[in-house]
């Protein structure tokens, strides 16, 4: 590749903070953002994961910082953000990627069900901008992921789409404010990646997976595509790598969905 092309698309000298890094989407950003040269600090509740995440990373070659980290709490998430600036001195890229769905009807939703999926999927996100905001002095990239779902109105999906629709808009606004101090925001909306959030539309409660049920759920979810195309980690992972990299140094405020054209805004 063109030594040009290099430049616009690593990460080489970065460091990166990963959140929800301990499976899934976060995990491969991390593992991704390592491959194109960065160092890492991840984050999560699930430290097993974690674990994991980190020698992956070690395996690419880069370093890996470990931090547990409840995004709910704002006292954690600065102090994510204090352990990057302790141990690598700088924050270059941050991604909010920990997530969690809860599955209700409005009418029988839990105040308990409510507020979790508010607290982890919008105050996270918020939290991890304010301490990247602050934290960065040399500008940077802050990278949210939000869903598909915060676009499309679904039954029982009312707490998580109003909180990824939410976090569309504070990716705008958060734009505006951190804009003249080099700072991009964008927000990622992906549509039905395998992961483990899906696992259990056709998983049991030993963790057996159903087979037909887990082939049933990809053809549909394929058949709303005009790829006929379900995603990846690695199709959000690498949206992220644009998003993180100087060759996306002209887009912020943007809301990128990586969705196999299901839903096209
Ligand atoms: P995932 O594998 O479940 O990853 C989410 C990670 O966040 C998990 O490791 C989870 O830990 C962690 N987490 C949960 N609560 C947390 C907290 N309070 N603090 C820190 N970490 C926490 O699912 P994923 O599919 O990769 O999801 C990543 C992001 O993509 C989420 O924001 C999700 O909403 C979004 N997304 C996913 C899809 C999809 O189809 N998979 C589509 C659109 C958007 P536990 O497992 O211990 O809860």
């Amino acid at each position: 590749m063109h030594a040009e092309l290099e430049n616009a698309f690593g990460l080489t000298g970065r460091v990166a903070v990963v959140t929800g890094a301990a499976g899934g989407i976060g995990r491969q950003a991390a593992i991704t953002f390592a491959q194109a040269g960065a160092d890492v600090v991840i984050a999560d509740v699930g430290e097993p994961g974690l674990a994991e995440t980190a020698q992956l990373v070690e395996k690419e070659g880069r370093r890996a910082v470990v931090r547990r980290t409840d995004v709910s709490q704002r006292a954690e998430v600065d102090a994510l953000a204090s352990t990057s600036l302790d141990e690598y001195g700088r924050i270059d890229v941050w991604a909010n990627v920990a997530g969690i769905i809860r599955y209700s009807p409005i009418v029988d939703m839990a105040e308990s069900d409510l507020r979790a999926v508010l607290d982890v999927n919008l105050f996270g996100v918020y939290w991890g901008v304010a301490a990247a905001g602050r934290a960065m002095t040399d500008g940077g990239s802050i990278i949210n992921i939000a869903s598909a779902g915060g676009d499309m109105p679904a039954p029982t999906l009312s707490g998580y789409g109003m909180s990824k629709a939410a976090v569309m808009h504070l990716t705008k606004t958060a734009a505006t404010e951190l804009g003249p101090r080099g700072i991009r925001v964008n927000a990622i909306a992906p549509g039905f990646i395998e992961t483990p959030m899906v696992a259990p539309y056709y998983t049991d409660e030993s963790g057996r997976e159903d087979l037909d049920a887990k082939a049933r759920i990809f053809e549909t979810r394929r058949a709303q595509s005009p790829l006929s195309a379900t995603g990846e980690p690695t199709d959000i992972s690498y949206c992220m790598l644009y998003l993180a990299a100087d060759a996306s140094r002209f887009v912020t405020g943007q809301v990128l969905r990586p969705n196999g054209g299901v839903f096209m805004a």
